[in-house]
Parts: C-alpha cells; sequence; structure tokens
C-alpha cells in the first residue's frame, strides 16, 4: 500500500494545497494530511479549525484522512507506516529550502520525499499572503476552498 503524509502547517489550507492534494490521489492509496502542531510557532487559525478546513474540503475523497502531529515528521511517517512525504514546490526558494529538509529525511529514515510542481494558476498563492489579506479585511475567496471561514 502507497501511503504519503502532507505535512505542514495548512494556516489556512489553500487552493494550492488543494491542487497538489488532488493530483497526489491517483499516485497514492492513501494520503494523510497532517497539520503540524508547533509550540513555537504563532497561528492565526487554530488547530482544530486547519483540520476542519481540510476534512470539510475532501470530505467525498476517501484516500484523503486529516490528521494532526506535534513530533519529527520521519517519526510520524514511521507511526503511520507512510513510505513517501509528499510536498508542494513553487519557486527556487521552495526547492533550496526542500532540498535539505527532503535529503535530512530521508538519511534519517530513509523515507523518500515526492515533490509536485505547482499548478501555474496557483502558484503565487501562499498562506501567509491570504492572511494578510485577512488581517487586512480583504476578500481571499478566489484563494481558498470554500470550506475556509472566519470571522471578519
Ligand atoms: P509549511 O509551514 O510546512 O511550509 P505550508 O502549509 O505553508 O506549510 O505548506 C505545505 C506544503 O504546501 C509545502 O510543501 C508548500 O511548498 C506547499 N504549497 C504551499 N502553497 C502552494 C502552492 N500555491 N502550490 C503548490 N504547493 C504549495
Amino acid at each position: 500500500m502507497k501511503k504519503a503524509v502532507f505535512p505542514g502547517s495548512f494556516d489556512p489550507l489553500t487552493l494550492g494545497h488543494v491542487d497538489i492534494i488532488k493530483r497526489a490521489v491517483p499516485l497514492f492509496d492513501e494520503i494523510i494530511i497532517a497539520v503540524g502542531v508547533n509550540a513555537t510557532k504563532k497561528y492565526m487559525f487554530s488547530l482544530e479549525e486547519r483540520m476542519a478546513f481540510i476534512a470539510d474540503t475532501f470530505k467525498d475523497e476517501i484516500k484523503v484522512k486529516v490528521d494532526k502531529y506535534d513530533t519529527l515528521t520521519v517519526d510520524y511517517c514511521q507511526s503511520k507506516e507512510a513510505d513517501f512525504i509528499l510536498r508542494g514546490l513553487r519557486n527556487p526558494a521552495d526547492f533550496e529550502f526542500e532540498k535539505a529538509i527532503a535529503q535530512t529525511n530521508r538519511k534519517l529514515s530513509g523515507i523518500e520525499t515526492v515533490f509536485l510542481l505547482t499548478s501555474a494558476e496557483t502558484s503565487f498563492i501562499s498562506s501567509s499572503i491570504i492572511r494578510d489579506i485577512i488581517r487586512n479585511g480583504g476578500d481571499v475567496s478566489a484563494l481558498v476552498p470554500k470550506s475556509v471561514s472566519f470571522k471578519k
């Protein structure tokens, strides 16, 4: 069984994440979207909200599961018996950052990271820009799935 973990903050889930997940569905038997809990990070959305946005968006996709984790990513993958980590690449900065992490993870555990290149239509979307727009009262409905809701 080909099982992948897609780790991330998903603060919040964007159409860029959705694109990567939908395109990964045919490649794996199961994809666990693992929402990170990092005590030193400040999030805009609570863990429950971040998980609910994902669960609602993929409620009809049986291969996609949602979970949380607060350990080393490779330890989490091993606890789930997942052999692959899924990540998206948008630009050279993503590549440089992801390369070191993927090589370290493979050295630590043998787990392979599978990268999908962003689609042209969603390559500019990032959770951090979306948070800025929300903070300033803007409309993000063209950038996030319908399940992402918040009070203005
Ligand atoms: P993290 O804090 O781990 O970077 P994010 O939620 O920001 O968590 O991103 C999770 C993953 O989704 C990363 O691999 C990131 O490169 C990818 N990603 C984010 N936005 C996009 C996008 N617009 N297109 C493709 N991949 C994306």
